[in-house]
This record gives structure tokens, C-alpha cells and sequence, in this order.
């Protein structure tokens, strides 16, 4: 199976033209409308450079797109033991407290 970046940039703000290879910038006010080829880099450096404003809705995207995507082990380990760690002791200093309200 063939790995297909996850950057939405082309999808969010170019049109690609097969035949002439080149992607089409779709925002509007746009001083270079026309790019050669479809390399995420090039489109997401250009909507950096030019449309920040753009810019910003493609970060927050990409975030969507990599949280609604990450199912990977290592993340759900580090949480996991993490969380063990942060409800031991609290549960201990909760004991602790009614031991020294009830005496
Ligand atoms: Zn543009």
C-alpha cells in the first residue's frame, strides 16, 4: 500500500492541473496564483509566505487530521503509566486526610 502524506494543504487551497502539472492557489488576492508541480513543501511554504492568515487554518487542520489519525502504541503507553503515576499518590494524600479529620 502506497503511504499518501497527510498534508491537506493541496486539498484546502490548490487545484492541481494533471496535464500542465501545476497546482492552482485558490485563495483569493493571490499574487502567483500558479505553481509547477505538487509538492506539499512548496504549497505549504507559499501559504506561509503569503496567506497567513490561510496559514493558521491549515495548522489547525493538520492537527485535526493527526489527532483523529494517531492510534500509535507509544503515545497510549506514556499516557497509560503516566496516569498511574499521578493517581497513587493523590489517592494516598486523600487517605490521609479523613485519617486526621476522623481523630
Ligand atoms: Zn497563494
Amino acid at each position: 500500500m502506497g503511504r499518501t502524506p497527510l498534508n491537506p494543504v493541496s486539498t484546502l487551497f490548490f487545484e492541481y492541473n494533471k496535464r500542465s502539472n501545476t497546482s492552482k492557489c485558490t485563495i483569493s488576492d493571490c499574487p502567483h496564483l500558479i505553481m509547477k508541480g505538487q509538492h506539499s513543501m512548496i504549497l505549504e511554504k507559499h501559504v506561509e509566505h503569503r496567506h497567513q492568515k490561510s496559514c493558521l487554518e491549515l495548522l489547525k487542520e493538520k492537527k485535526r487530521i493527526e489527532h483523529s489519525d494517531s492510534d500509535s502504541d507509544e503515545v497510549y503507553g506514556f499516557d497509560s503509566s503516566n496516569k498511574k503515576l499521578k493517581s497513587l499518590p493523590k489517592s494516598i494524600s486523600g487517605l490521609r486526610l479523613m485519617c486526621t479529620e476522623n481523630s
